[in-house]
C-alpha cells in the first residue's frame, strides 16, 4: 500500500556513497532522505581521509621543498618555520568548505538530510537517533546502505589517536613527534610517513609484504617508489610483521617478526600509526533485525546490481565489495540509482585508478605484470623516464616513468603505471584509454602538447607499440 511518507530512497550514511547517491536520486526527481551520523556531510573521504590528508600532503611538500629544493633554481630563502597550528587550519578551511558544499548540493536537489544514527526496525522502516537528542522514524520504499568503513585495529595495541594512533588521530596532531613508526606500508602508512617525515619526523615503516605500496600497485614501480622514499629520509622494514605492542612505557614498543628467517626484534617510537588496512563499518546498524548477511570480512552481500538478499535494500561503498575508494564509491553511488530508477546501470571495475599523493605520485589503472603473469597472459611492456622528458628536465623534477602494459596480438592496453610529478592527473588519460579499449598506437598517434609531462605519456606508448623518440 502506498504511504504518503515513505521516501522513494532512504539513504544511510552521507559520505561520498551516499550522498553522491542523494544527489542523483534528487536530479531524478526521487523522494529522498538522507542520514548521517557525523553531523558533517562527506563522510571518511571528506572529513579525515581524501581531503585533509591531501591538504597536508601538498603543503608539506611545498615546506620540504622551500627548505631543500629551491638553491639550484636560483631561489635563495631563508628564516623559513612552519606554524603547525596555521598548517592544520588550512586543512580544515579546505574540509570545512568543502563539507558545506556537500550539504548545499543536497539541499538544491531537494534531499531531506536528517543527523543522526540510523537503524534497522524491520525491512522499510529505520529509527534514527537525533544528533540534537530525541527519535524518529523514516519509511523507505527503497532503502541504501552506505556506512563506510573504519580502521581496522591492531591487537594488542588499542588506539587513543594520542600516541597510537590511526589516519584520523595522524592529520590532526599538535606536534610534530620525533619517531613514529607506521604499521603497513600500504597507501595510508605512506601518504602520512610522507606527511611528518617531511615535516621532520623519523619515520620507520613496517610492512608485512616484500614490497610497499598496498594492493595492486606494480613490482617494479613499488621498488622504484621505496628507493625515492628511502632518499626523503624514510626507513623500511619489509618482509616484517609487527606480532605485538606495548605503549605502557614511555615509548611504544612493538615486536617485530622478520618473515624470512630474519631475527625478531624490538621496535620502539614516540607515536606509533596503525594503517593495516580498512574494515566495513556496520555498527549499530540493526542489521540482525533484519537478518542481513555478511561475508568472512564482515561486508555486506550484494548481487551485481548492489541488491542485498532483500532486494529492496542496496549497498555501495566501503561497506560492501571491492577497493575501498572515494571514486569507486561516487560511481557506484550513481550506477545504484540509475538501476532503482530505470533497471540498468554502469561501473567498470576493470578500470578504476589508483592514486597515492606521495612526491612523486604514483599512479595506476588495469592490470600489474604481476597480475598479468598470474593469469599466463601475454603482454607487451613499453617504459618511458621522466628524465627524458623535456617538461620533466625543465622543472627540474625528472624521478619516475610511465609503464605500460599491452596485448602483444591486439596492441590493445592492459595497464598503466606511472610513478612521476602529476601521475595522478595523468592516469586520467590512461582511464580513459582503457575505457574505450585504446591500442598503445591509438595513443602514440595523438599529438600531445609540447613541453609537457604527458608527452612521457605518449612516449611510453610509442615504445610499446614501436620505438619511443627521445629515449
Ligand atoms: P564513508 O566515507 O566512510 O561514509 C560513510 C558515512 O556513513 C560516515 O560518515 C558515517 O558517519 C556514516 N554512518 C555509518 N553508520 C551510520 C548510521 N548507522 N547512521 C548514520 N550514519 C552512519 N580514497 C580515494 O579515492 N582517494 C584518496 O585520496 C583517499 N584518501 C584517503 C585517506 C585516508 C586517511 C582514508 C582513511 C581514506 C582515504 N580514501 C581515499 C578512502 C575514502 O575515504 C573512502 O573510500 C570513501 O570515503 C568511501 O566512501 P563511503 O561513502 O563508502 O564511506
Ligand atoms: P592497505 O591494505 O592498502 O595496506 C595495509 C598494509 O599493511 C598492507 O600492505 C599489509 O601487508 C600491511 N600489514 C597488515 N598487517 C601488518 C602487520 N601486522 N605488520 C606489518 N604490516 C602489516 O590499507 P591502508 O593503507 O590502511 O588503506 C586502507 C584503504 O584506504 C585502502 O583501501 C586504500 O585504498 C584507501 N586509501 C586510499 C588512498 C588513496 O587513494 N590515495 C589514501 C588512503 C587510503
Amino acid at each position: 500500500p502506498y504511504l504518503p511518507q515513505e521516501k522513494d530512497l532512504v539513504i544511510i550514511g552521507g559520505g561520498v556513497a551516499g550522498y553522491v547517491a542523494a544527489i542523483k536520486a534528487g536530479q531524478e526527481g526521487m523522494k529522498v532522505t538522507c542520514i548521517e551520523k557525523r553531523g558533517t556531510l562527506g563522510g571518511t573521504c571528506l572529513n579525515v581521509g581524501c581531503i585533509p590528508s591531501k591538504s597536508l600532503l601538498n603543503n608539506s611538500h611545498l615546506y620540504h621543498q622551500i627548505l631543500h629544493d629551491t638553491k639550484n633554481r636560483g631561489i635563495e630563502v631563508s628564516d623559513v618555520k612552519l606554524n603547525l597550528a596555521n598548517f592544520m587550519k588550512a586543512k580544515d578551511t579546505a574540509v570545512n568548505g568543502l563539507t558545506k558544499g556537500v550539504e548545499f548540493l543536497l539541499k538544491k536537489n531537494g534531499v531531506e538530510y536528517i543527523t543522526g544514527e540510523a537503524s534497522f526496525v524491520s525491512e522499510n522502516d529505520i529509527k534514527v537517533a537525533l544528533n540534537d537528542g530525541g527519535e524518529t522514524t523514516v519509511r523507505g520504499k527503497n532503502i541504501l546502505i552506505a556506512t563506510g568503513s573504519e580502521a581496522t585495529p591492531f591487537p594488542s595495541l588499542e588506539v587513543d589517536e594520542k600516541r597510537v594512533i590511526t589516519s584520523t588521530g595522524a592529520i590532526a596532531l599538535e606536534k610534530i613527534p620525533e619517531t613514529m613508526v607506521v604499521i603497513g606500508g600500504g597507501i595510508i602508512g605512506l601518504e602520512m610517513a610522507s606527511v611528518w617525515s617531511r615535516l621532520g619526523t623519523k619515520v620507520t615503516v613496517v610492512e608485512f609484504l616484500g614490497q610497499i605500496g598496498g594492493p595492486g600497485m606494480d613490482a617494479e614501480i613499488a621498488k622504484a617508489t621505496q628507493k625515492l622514499l628511502k632518499k626523503q629520509g624514510m626507513e623500511f622494514k619489509l618482509n616484517t610483521k609487527v606480532v605485538s605492542g606495548d605503549k605502557s612505557g614511555e615509548k611504544v614498543k612493538l615486536d617485530v617478526d622478520a618473515a624470512k628467517g630474519g631475527k625478531p626484534e624490538t621496535l620502539d617510537a614516540e607515536l606509533v600509526l596503525v594503517a593495516i588496512g580498512r574494515r566495513p563499518y556496520t555498527q549499530g546498524l540493526g542489521l540482525e533485525n533484519i537478518g542481513m548477511e555478511l561475508d568472512e570480512r564482515v561486508r555486506v552481500i550484494i548481487d551485481s546490481e548492489y541488491r542485498t538478499k532483500l532486494p529492496h535494500i542496496r549497498c555501495i561503498g566501503d561497506v560492501t565489495f571491492g577497493p575501498m575508494l572515494a571514486h569507486k564509491a561516487e560511481e557506484e553511488a550513481v550506477a545504484v540509482v540509475e538501476y532503482i530508477k530505470k533497471g540498468f546501470g554502469h561501473v567498470n571495475y576493470g578500470c578504476i585508478p589508483s592514486v597515492m599523493y606521495t612526491y612523486p605520485e604514483v599512479a595506476w589503472v588495469g592490470q600489474s605484470e604481476q597480475d598479468l603473469k598470474n593469469q599466463k597472459i601475454p603482454y607487451r611492456v613499453g617504459t618511458f623516464p621522466f628524465s627524458a622528458n623535456s617538461r620533466a628536465k625543465t622543472n627540474l623534477d625528472m624521478d619516475g616513468m610511465v609503464k605500460m602494459l599491452a596485448d602483444p596480438e591486439t596492441d590493445r592496453l592492459l595497464g598503466v603505471h606511472i610513478i612521476g610529478p602529476n601521475a595522478g592527473e595523468m592516469i586520467a588519460e590512461g582511464t580513459l584509454a582503457l575505457e574505450y579499449g585504446a591500442s598503445t598506437e591509438d595513443i602514440a598517434r595523438t599529438c600531445h602538447a609540447h613541453p609537457t609531462l604527458a608527452e612521457a605519456f605518449k612516449e611510453a606508448a610509442m615504445a610499446t607499440s614501436s620505438k619511443a623518440i627521445h629515449f
